[in-house]
């Protein structure tokens, strides 16, 4: 996983080209026709392990047209499944408050991620597009016009720097990496060739809307997300949202196709049966083999009080129980 010199996916889609006169004056569709075409060949170009020869386009690459398409979609936000449908660039807001202008509350080379991506140069986002009851990044997720502005120019340069000092990807996190599709994809651009051996890493709920999932083909080297409820009741309780199950699984499915997978199942107490036992059998079922960390740091933040099932740590007899279904599963 994330091999040493080896070419970041952005750097290839950086390095094709779109293939398209005037990516500005396209219609929309158009815009989605082509961006499939083009990411089926840097798809062909990644199988091949690519041309060390390629050099990023300085306009009309398959990257230009990817964050064309993301700037039209803010104008009509479908960058999660939430679908809200804002012109977020004038006033309006969204489910998840963000406006045009990302903000994030802190960068820095993150020691405690999975041991395969350590150090992970990441990027917190404000805002979120769960309400995840016993959040534990609430204090940013929960507020999406705290922090400072994030400014594409000042972050790849961040992220360059990062570089120099050992990370080994740039993760994008939050809150929520969706509402800030726009800014990322911005933000990869400019990395540009300095960036070519930066994995990029989405680390999300995986509530992704269809539509930004092809974006983020060709760009994303490691999708970096949350499995965390078996059911839609549980997910629309303690999460506030709908069609979850549907929604995330196909996402997982969509991934192990257009990137490498870590896949997160954090324990919730009380919700073995009804949460992670149909994740673990849909993983057998459905996308065998992925990397699975199953976490039991759970720990009751933020309003959990207010859910007396979930205002405690897990069991021990929980997290054994949790590593036998595991095993019989066939997730090690
Ligand atoms: S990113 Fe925010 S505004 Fe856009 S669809 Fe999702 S919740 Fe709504």
């Amino acid at each position: 996983m994330l091999e040493k010199e080896r070419f970041a996916v952005h750097w290839l889609t950086h390095s094709v080209e779109a293939g398209i006169q005037d990516i500005d004056s396209a219609s929309e569709e158009e815009l989605r026709a082509v961006n499939l075409a083009g990411t089926a060949r840097v798809r062909a170009l990644k199988d091949e392990a690519a041309d060390a020869r390629l050099e990023p386009l300085e306009e009309g690459s398959m990257l230009d047209l990817k964050l064309e398409l993301s700037r039209r979609m803010l104008t009509r936000c479908a960058f999660c499944e939430r679908r809200c449908g804002k012109d977020r660039t004038g006033e309006s807001r969204g489910y998840c408050g963000v406006g045009a202008q990302s903000r994030y509350s802190s960068d820095f080379l993150h020691m405690g991620e999975e041991a395969e991506l350590v150090p992970s140069h990441t990027i917190f986002f404000s805002g979120c597009t769960f309400r995840c009851a016993y959040c534990q990044n609430w204090d940013i997720a929960m507020h999406p016009e705290s922090g400072r502005r994030a400014e594409p120019a000042m972050l790849s340069g961040v992220l360059l720097e990062g570089i120099s000092q050992g990370s080994r990807n740039a993760n994008f996190v939050g809150g929520n990496p969706d509402p800030n599709l726009h800014t990322i994809l911005e933000t990869i651009k400019l990395v540009g060739h300095g960036g070519r051996f930066l994995p990029m890493v989405w680390n999300s709920n995986m509530y992704t809307s269809s539509e930004s999932m092809e974006i983020l083909e060709g760009v994303i080297d490691v999708f970096l997300g949350d499995f965390r409820y078996g059911n839609d009741d549980c997910a629309r309780e303690l999460s506030d949202v709908d069609n979850y199950f549907e929604v995330v699984s196909r996402n997982f499915k969509t991934a192990c196709g257009s990137a490498e997978v870590m896949l997160r199942h954090l324990v919730l107490p009380g919700h073995l049966e009804c949460c992670t036992r149909p994740i673990m059998e849909w993983v057998r079922d459905n996308i065998p083999g992925v990397y699975f960390n199953l976490m039991f740091q759970y720990r009751p933040e933020y309003r959990a009080s207010l859910f007396p099932a979930i205002d405690r740590r897990l069991f021990s007899e929980e997290r054994s129980k949790a590593q036998a279904m595991a095993a019989d599963y066939g997730i090690t």
